[in-house]
């Protein structure tokens, strides 16, 4: 079975075609400019790769045409032709209160679709449009599945979900906690329960997502019962460029101060603070360590004040949870940063965690990295929300 996966922006698309039974990759690729010029992208092994070349992408609609073009190629295509491809599987940023779980699209879905839109304006206009081009360029026959970032976060109990605000705000205009990355918590909670050779049912774990958008879940017997980000994705954690929770207070005091409007101090929250605001040197934590090294105390403080945040959710969540069997680490920095891992679980042997520094010191493989006598395990998980996508989608193209 070959599914392709398609995560739509407005003006890129990602994509890639694997089979979901055995994980295997077939192609990946990336349309870039669309609407502008068009720039393609295209990796399979053993084949001539295609790096951001010139392909005339008005819309959405010739970008998923050239993927299509590209993967039956007679030369350097993975398939026969589109017949091959079993199902098509979207990324979906936002599915509201409506969905709780990965749906096969229909007329009545694109229209829930449609009315979640005010709620992630920037993201589910360019997924809705992915999905739009995809039947345009291959026809309503083949199955068409959304998966969405805040699906796996629908379990979480009102006491988790709900803000101090007037109650009217959440019945009449939806404000609550949504949360998101639910795709790559719940694939690095599956892939947990199989190392630790036990049921999620049975579980209960902390999955740190941190990446340039970071996110922690308290995921407990297999459901999500709270997370870091919130209403918008701009909640939690400090991230690369966003500033995460802060003081509402301050956004008034700022904006009088420095003669903003709403929105360009919105515009300075997503992308102008974060360890980049802080640091004054980079939303990429490598630079940042580097720059650390060279002397910069800013830099150090930006990455600091990362892990505090990321420690202080894990207290959080163990204590919510009534304890905790295993922590994980996932995304670039989840993955590849063995110092931060050491920072943020280092010094909670008190709640049973001992890591195990040599252990540790690996990246980007399934691996445990807490002591063999480490009550809580430590895991480094790499995260795969392709797979995840490709998995879900293929079961409900099959029924
Ligand atoms: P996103 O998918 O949210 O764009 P990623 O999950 O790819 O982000 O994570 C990107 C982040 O991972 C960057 O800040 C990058 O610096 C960080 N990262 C990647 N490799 C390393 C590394 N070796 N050490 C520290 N951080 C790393």
């Amino acid at each position: 079975m070959n599914i392709l996966v398609i995560n739509a922006g407005s003006s890129s698309l990602k994509y890639q075609l694997l089979n979901p039974e055995t994980g295997v990759l077939l192609a990946k690729g990336l349309c870039e400019r669309i609407g502008i010029d068009g720039k393609f992208t295209y990796k399979a092994e053993g084949k001539e790769t295609l790096d951001a070349v010139d392909v005339a992408m008005p819309t959405h609609s010739e970008a998923i045409q050239a993927v299509l073009n590209a993967l039956v190629d007679a030369k350097n295509g993975v398939i026969g032709s589109m017949k091959e491809i079993d199902a098509v599987g979207h990324r979906v940023v936002h599915g509201g209160e409506a969905f709780n779980q990965s749906v096969l699209i229909t007329d009545e879905v694109m229209k829930a679709l449609e009315d979640c839109i005010p709620l992630a304006p920037l993201h589910n206009p360019a997924n809705i449009t992915g999905i739009n081009a995809c039947t345009a360029v291959m026809g309503k026959d083949v199955p068409q599945v959304a998966v969405f970032d805040t699906a796996f976060h629908q379990t979480m109990p009102p006491k988790a979900y709900m803000y101090a605000l007037p109650y009217a705000y959440y019945e009449e205009d939806k404000v609550r906690r949504y949360g998101f990355h639910g795709t790559s918590h719940k694939y690095v909670a599956g892939r947990a329960a199989a190392m630790l050779g036990k049921p999620a049912e049975q579980l209960k774990l902390i999955s740190c997502h941190l990446g340039n958008g970071s996110s922690v879940t308290a995921i407990d017997g297999g459901r999500s019962v709270d997370t870091s980000m919130g209403f918008t994705p701009l909640a939690g954690l400090p991230m690369g460029t966003r500033s995460g929770d802060l003081d509402a207070g301050i956004l008034q005091y700022v904006m009088n101060k420095q003669g903003l409007n709403i929105d360009q101090m919105l515009d300075v929250l997503n992308k102008k603070s974060g360890v980049q605001g802080v640091s004054g040197v980079s939303s990429d934590f490598r630079d940042l360590e580097n720059a650390f090294k060279d002397g910069n105390q800013r830099a150090g403080l930006a990455v600091d004040m990362f892990n505090y945040g990321v420690k202080k959710l894990i207290g959080a969540y163990a204590a919510a949870m009534g304890g905790v069997d295993a922590i994980i680490f996932t995304a670039g920095v989840g993955e590849n940063s063995a110092s931060q891992r050491l920072a943020i679980a280092g010094g909670l042997e008190f709640m049973g965690v001992k890591m195990d520094a040599e252990a540790n010191n690996v990246r980007g493989r399934e691996t445990v990295i807490s002591a063999a006598d480490s009550q809580v395990k430590v895991l480094l998980i790499p995260t795969n929300e392709e797979l995840m996508i490709a998995v879900d989608t293929a079961a409900l193209a099959k029924g």
